[in-house]
């Protein structure tokens, strides 16, 4: 079992230990094992298939598992253990004929809410998602994008420990989905565990701190997007030369076994060029190459961007 880092004495607010589940020959959860730890923004990733919604039933306990167990904050995923959670899943379900308002104190009821403090924190989020005015409309004659934020304030306003949304910046236009991930960071400060699962790798690689990564059925990586980041990259690098450089002079000088231009940095001047490291070169041997022929405005080592990372892991490079 992995130690929460936040609090030792606390179990993680999830953890999955050796899920398993078949539908017929299929398996779509084979032993699957990791932990969220408390407070975390977590990306759950996978193609299409992968198995990522049968793992969010079963953490809500909406389906069972054939074996292993899902454990929210130690106790087992059950009707009990509902209450903690909000989870928004990705075929929407709101009743059409209901008014907005209605329709939010319903859902928060459900999950035991009490009707004094669900109305405080509806208020609150209607008023963030510009709702107000539409209050006392019905669901049905709202556009879709409303439609979808009646749909998340459904899911927080009885205040959850672990919120889980399956694509929720789906059918939002860029206004929205930017209001979407102001209302995610204040959940995080407030301390709310959230869980993403999304195809949408910038807005993964820009919200969360980790990622579980699904292909199969098996999970092929949890952890940090830094470590894993870490373990992708390569020996590339990306600078930019205030006047342009002399290739072929660069590459007899040793330090590099490969350079050439690229795209400039968004917002920077000057020339840019991608480049490999020779092997058993420092960054200052290539720093003084470089130098030797222009100021140097800007370097870095290239990471790799997740959805690099997520093709590589899913086409089996690792
Ligand atoms: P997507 O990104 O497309 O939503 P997913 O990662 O959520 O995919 P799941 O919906 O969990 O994937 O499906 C995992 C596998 O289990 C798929 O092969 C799917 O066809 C199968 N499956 C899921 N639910 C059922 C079911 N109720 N009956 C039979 N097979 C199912």
């Amino acid at each position: 079992m992995e130690l929460n880092n936040n609090d030792e004495t606390k179990p993680a607010i999830l953890e999955i230990r050796n899920l398993k589940k078949n539908f017929g020959t299929k398996q779509a959860l084979d032993d699957v094992s990791f932990s969220v730890e408390r407070g975390s923004i977590m990306g759950l990733l996978g193609p299409n298939g992968a198995g990522k919604t049968t793992l969010l039933r079963i953490i809500n306990g909406i389906m069972v598992s054939d074996s292993g167990e899902a454990l929210i904050d130690g106790m087992p995923a059950s009707f009990e253990t509902s209450p903690r959670i909000g989870y928004m899943p990705e075929e929407r379900g709101l009743y059409d004929k209901m008014r907005v308002e209605d329709q939010i104190m319903y859902f928060g009821q459900l999950k035991g809410g009490d009707k004094k403090r669900l109305t405080e924190v509806m208020n609150e989020y209607l008023e963030l998602f510009n709702l107000t005015p539409d209050r006392r409309r019905r669901v049905k004659e709202l556009s879709k994008g409303n439609q979808q934020k009646v749909q998340i304030i459904s899911t927080l306003v009885h205040e959850p420990e672990l919120v889980i949304l399956d694509e929720p910046f789906s059918g939002f236009d860029p206004i929205n989905g930017q209001l979407l991930q102001t209302l995610i960071e204040r959940l995080h400060d407030r301390g709310t565990t959230i869980m993403l699962s999304s195809h949408n790798m910038p807005a993964i690689e820009d919200m969360c701190s980790d990622i579980a990564l699904i292909n199969n059925g098996k999970l092929l990586v949890k952890d940090s997007i830094e470590n894993v980041k870490e373990a992708w990259k390569d020996d590339s690098l990306i600078l930019t030369t205030k006047t342009p450089l002399q290739i072929p002079a660069l590459l007899d000088s040793g330090a590099l076994k490969e350079i050439s231009p690229t795209k400039p940095l968004k917002g920077r001047k000057g020339y840019a060029y991608k480049a490999r490291k020779e092997e058993g070169k420092k960054n200052m041997d290539i720093l003084d190459a470089v130098a030797m022929q222009s100021d140097i405005l800007h370097f870095e080592e290239a990471l790799p961007s997740l959805t690099d990372i997520f093709l590589g892991y899913t086409k089996g490079e690792r």
